[in-house]
């Protein structure tokens, strides 16, 4: 026998069974981010590789070890997207679209990188991100977080997110907390295990958000990154607080809270759960002022944030929220000498007249019995039967699947009958 062949580990197939909740999930995100103007960007999938390294930064887990990387066939350096934001900002300084004006934008789709997979973490995964560009208030990040909120709510899971929140300050108030942190770790530095090591000289802040318990617990007493914000950062955060407090807006300010990602700065968030076990961040995000122009563009304020979109549908079946529209409304039964033309006919008809209607006709022979089983086997509700009776005297048999009764109505009155039992 051929072998078979089979998917990559940790990329899924989304089968028909889990496909609607899927769509669910993504009309529902679609909906929310178009609600507050937000225009959507589709981006390619690949990238010069440069341009994730430059942008999420070299020492980060992401570059270090999760990107899939190859050389394409000119001997370019390619990369398959790990993230949303850094492809966003190279096309809007590309395609001139911040120049001059803001920008608000949503994309969703496929990200790629190389973890472990496990429950929540995959190597293909979905994200769906929003991205603002040109505006630096902390109206703008409050706004982003309601937007998440509004989210939760239409989707029914508010009660099962809680939101965490920092604010790691500028690059230069950064620089001297830096340097303060840097001391209290090379006086802790038997605590530190090997990757932590490696960090505090690269990328220090990382440390505060490392796994290990014995690591957490000495960071009790390392110094404050909020005793050394500049009163601006302070009076942005104080913004964007009152402002959710206005909102009526829970959240918890993490400290510990610095994001994976190089390009942050001032307001960082993550809206995360318990009901995932160790992948608990459903939506993470804040500002990244500076990106645009490490990105070689013109110095432009940027706040965003992505959520991922496998860990929601996580959520929505732990939480038995997945009542999905039935794939089928209708389904045609005919049996006899030119019943499959009317059929055909009758279920071209019904799309044509009510709108949305899913029509799904039966193919391929068999009996009464049979057909019915299809019919019940698929979900519809009602099944439309003609015999070569019914096309001689242009009726049709409405059967009510769920209810049982049948009656035989005019085809000119099916669409009628149909908008009150579906
Ligand atoms: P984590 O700490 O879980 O690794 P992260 O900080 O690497 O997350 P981000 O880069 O901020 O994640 O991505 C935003 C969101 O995308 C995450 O909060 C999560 O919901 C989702 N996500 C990230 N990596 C994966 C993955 N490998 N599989 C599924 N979802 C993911
Ligand atoms: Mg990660």
């Amino acid at each position: 026998m051929v072998k078979k062949i089979q998917a990559i580990r940790g990329m899924n197939d989304c089968l028909p069974t889990q496909s609607a909740l899927w769509q669910k999930l993504e009309n529902a995100v679609k909906k929310v981010v178009s609600s507050y103007g937000c225009t959507e960007i589709r981006m390619p999938i690949v990238e010069m590789t440069h341009l994730f390294s430059r942008a999420i930064g070299e020492v980060t887990d992401v570059v270090e070890k999760e990107m899939y990387t190859f050389d394409d066939r000119n001997g370019d350096s390619l990369t398959l997207r790990p993230e949303g934001t850094a492809g966003c900002v190279r096309a809007c300084i590309e395609n001139s679209l911040i120049d001059r004006s803001e920008q608000r934008l949503w994309y969703m789709g496929p990200m790629f990188r190389h973890e472990r997979p496990q429950k929540g973490r995959y190597r293909q995964f979905h994200q769906c991100g929003v991205e603002i560009f040109g505006l630096d208030g902390p109206d703008v990040d409050a706004e982003l977080i309601m937007m998440t909120a509004r989210l939760w709510q239409e989707l029914g899971i508010d009660k099962h997110v809680r939101l965490e929140l920092n604010s790691i300050g500028s690059l230069e108030d950064r620089a001297s907390y830096r340097t303060a942190l840097v001391a209290f770790l090379e006086q802790n530095i038997d605590v530190l295990d090997d990757d932590c090591k490696r960090r505090m000289h690269t990328n220090p802040l990382r440390v505060l958000d490392s796994k290990n318990s014995a690591v957490q617990a000495m960071l009790a007493d390392a110094p404050r990154l909020s005793d050394y914000l500049s009163d601006e950062s302070k009076q942005h955060f104080l913004g964007v607080c009152e402002l959710l407090d206005a909102a009526g807006i829970e959240y918890r300010v993490n400290e510990r809270l610095v994001r994976g990602l190089d390009y942050y700065n001032r307001t960082v968030f993550e809206w995360v759960t318990e009901d995932l076990g160790a992948q608990g961040t459903v939506c993470a995000g804040g500002r990244y002022d500076g990106l645009v122009e490490q990105l070689g563009g013109k110095s432009t304020p940027a706040v965003g944030f992505a959520m991922g979109l496998e860990r929601l549908v996580l959520m929505l079946e732990t939480l038995e929220l997945t009542d999905v529209r039935r794939a089928v409304d209708v389904y045609m039964v005919t049996a006899g000498e030119g019943t499959m033309v009317a059929g055909l006919k009758l279920a071209e008809n019904l799309r044509e007249r009510i709108d949305g209607l899913r029509v799904m006709t039966h193919f391929g022979g068999g009996n009464f019995k049979k057909q019915f089983k299809r019919a019940d086997k698929v979900g519809a509700v009602v099944a439309l039967v003609l015999g070569e009776n019914e096309v001689a005297e242009d009726t049709v048999v409405l059967k009510d699947l769920l209810g049982g009764t049948q009656e035989t109505c005019k085809q000119s009155d099916v669409a009628a009958k149909l908008a009150e039992l579906i």
